[in-house]
């Protein structure tokens, strides 16, 4: 089974997209984290990525589709995977028809002042990646992982300046994208009205995912 999961930043990809991994047993694939880890390395591709990603915006739809066809390519990808932040243009999920087919999108609807607030509060752990929230998700000690101890700390790109860009881009580039999918019928929508606990958000994901696998 190959899975999308769709939303806005803050709407819970990663952590939705990490869950779906274990239960259904399929690869997780990151494309912000492959991003980050390019910029971090100095590759060509980080360096080509990262005035995008720290303002904001998109990386160039040519850069992403290359590393993802590269990625997807990977052995690891043949018994199925859950792609998290891609395709985020309609451009990108015409290139990604092209590489592999589609099962099942999760469309993952939070409100916008929910969004805000999570991407605000949330840190993450410098060492094992781990995500934290100040308001919903503290950590045991502050500043600290539970994990691993290492240090927590919040993203560049999770300031409220490039924030308001993120969804501004989210609206324009990838909104479309759901509708690309709908005309296909491979949505199933996951709104969430106020802020809940997360182990239940859990379940109505399996719940909408259940209902396709057979
Ligand atoms: P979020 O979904 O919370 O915005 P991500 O970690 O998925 O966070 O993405 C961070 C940044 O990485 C994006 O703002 C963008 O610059 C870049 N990025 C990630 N995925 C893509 C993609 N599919 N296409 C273009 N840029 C991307
Ligand atoms: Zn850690």
């Amino acid at each position: 089974m190959n899975i999308v999961v769709l939303g806005p930043p803050g709407a819970g990809k990663g952590t939705h997209s990490s869950r779906i991994s274990d239960r259904y047993d399929l690869i997780h694939i990151t494309t912000g984290d492959i991003i980050r880890d390019e910029i971090s390395r100095e590759t060509e591709i980080g360096r080509k990525a990262k005035k995008y990603v720290q303002s904001g915006k998109l990386v160039p739809d040519e850069i992403v589709i290359e590393m993802m066809r590269k990625r997807l390519a990977r052995k690891d990808c043949k018994d199925g995977f859950v792609l998290d932040g891609f395709p985020r243009t309609v451009n990108q999920a015409e290139a990604l028809d092209e590489i592999t087919d589609i099962d099942v999108v999760i469309n993952l609807g939070v409100p916008k002042d929910v969004l805000i607030k999570r991407l605000s509060s949330r840190r993450i752990c410098r060492d094992c990646g781990e995500v934290y929230n100040l308001v919903s998700m503290r950590s045991e000690k502050p500043g600290v992982c539970d994990e691993c101890g290492g240090e927590l700390y919040q993203r560049e790109d999770d300031r409220p300046e490039v924030v308001e860009k993120r969804l501004e881009e989210y609206d324009k580039q990838t909104k479309p994208v759901l509708g690309y999918y709908r005309k296909k019928s491979k949505v199933k929508d996951v709104i969430i009205k106020k802020e809940e606990p997360v182990e239940k958000i859990v379940q109505m994901v399996f719940d909408a995912l259940d209902e396709t696998v057979d």
